[in-house]
């Protein structure tokens, strides 16, 4: 049956949505858009969601409902090599052969650090077809503890990303609100800059009056939106791991005829549960700046990050310690 699609606004049959993508474990679905939306936009905004955060989520373990845990490249802080993290343990991201030879003929020493056994035997049997063999070969086993020792480079913010965060924030509206309400011009303005990305942009990282999205001990997915009555404005919040988290503007000039609370979804995707949100808790009254232009500076937002990976890498360790199944 055909159903407008809360972009497009076209009667389309609508396909089944996570509104938080599946590859961070969202699990919340929705039928809001169609075929066409998803292929021209929806499928690229979720690939920069997992792209950007996957690594979050092998590191944590998750379980996806299709697709395998993407492996991310690290880089050891003491040696600079690149290595690469599968979820289960650390690896190089290439083996290391290091070969002298005198006459380019006659092998006179090997050494090589390989990533298993069997890439061991298969980098000595081509070495020992290539040269004539005479010394040994020498050979040790290269271990690496985990990832809290390496570093890796994470977009916090760029223009896919943003939009990516405008449609989770919309997508949670669309399952809330009438869709009469949804459907209602003043959000034309963000379903043309998911669609699109025409105009300013509608949504940005913002550490500064995202405070309320963290509880410090677990990494939780949040999305929160409120109507702010005396500016006219509808806000989402929308937070990755407790730790990656924006506001978007999504409504102007928006009167509203019935009175709203705080919309609010909370989920822990280790334990894919939902997490009861505090009925108490108001946002701050933010203006379009604050959304959208967050006064922050760089040392900030970096003492934030490094607080989130150390709620994540604690989860990691007490998790493991009560008997789940982390890494
Ligand atoms: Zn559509």
């Amino acid at each position: 049956m055909n159903s407008l699609c809360f972009v497009c606004k076209e009667p389309q049959t609508l396909t089944s949505e996570h509104i938080i993508p599946q590859a961070i474990s969202g699990r919340l679905k929705a039928k809001l858009y169609c075929k066409v939306c998803n292929d021209t936009f929806g499928h690229a905004l979720d690939d920069e969601i997992s792209k950007q955060f996957g690594r979050i989520g092998t590191r944590l373990n998750i379980k996806r409902e299709r697709g395998e845990p993407q492996p991310y490249e690290v880089k050891e802080l003491t040696s600079g090599i690149i290595l690469v993290f599968d979820g289960k343990g650390l690896k190089r991201k290439e083996p290391i052969v290091k070969i002298t030879s005198s006459d380019g003929k006659k092998l006179d020493s090997a050494n090589i650090t390989a990533r298993s056994e069997k890439e061991l035997k298969e980098i000595c049997t081509s070495i020992q077809k290539r040269y004539e063999v005479s010394g040994g070969m020498e050979t040790f086993k290269d271990v690496h503890p985990g990832p809290t020792d390496a570093e890796h480079e994470i977009t916090i913010d760029n223009a896919l990303l943003r939009r990516a965060v405008s449609k989770i924030a919309y997508g949670f509206l669309c399952i809330k609100l009438p869709k009469d309400v949804v459907l209602s011009s003043p959000f034309d303005a963000v379903r043309e800059y998911i669609k699109t990305a025409k105009g300013s942009a509608l949504a940005c990282a913002n550490f500064i009056h995202t405070q309320f999205m963290t509880d410090h001990i677990r990494p939780l997915h949040k999305i929160h939106i409120v109507l702010n009555r005396s500016e006219k404005i509808v806000v989402g919040y929308v937070s990755f791991f407790g730790i990656y988290r924006f506001t978007a503007l999504l409504a102007e000039n928006f009167e509203s005829k019935f009175e709203w609370p705080g919309l609010d979804y909370t989920f822990d995707p280790v334990r894919l549960e939902q997490v009861v949100g505090n009925d108490n808790f108001r946002t701050p009254q933010l203006t379009k700046e604050n959304i959208l232009r967050p006064k922050q500076s760089k040392e900030f937002v970096l003492s934030e990050l490094h607080k989130g990976h150390k709620v994540i890498e604690n989860y990691v360790v007490n998790y493991k310690f009560l008997g789940g199944e982390l890494c």
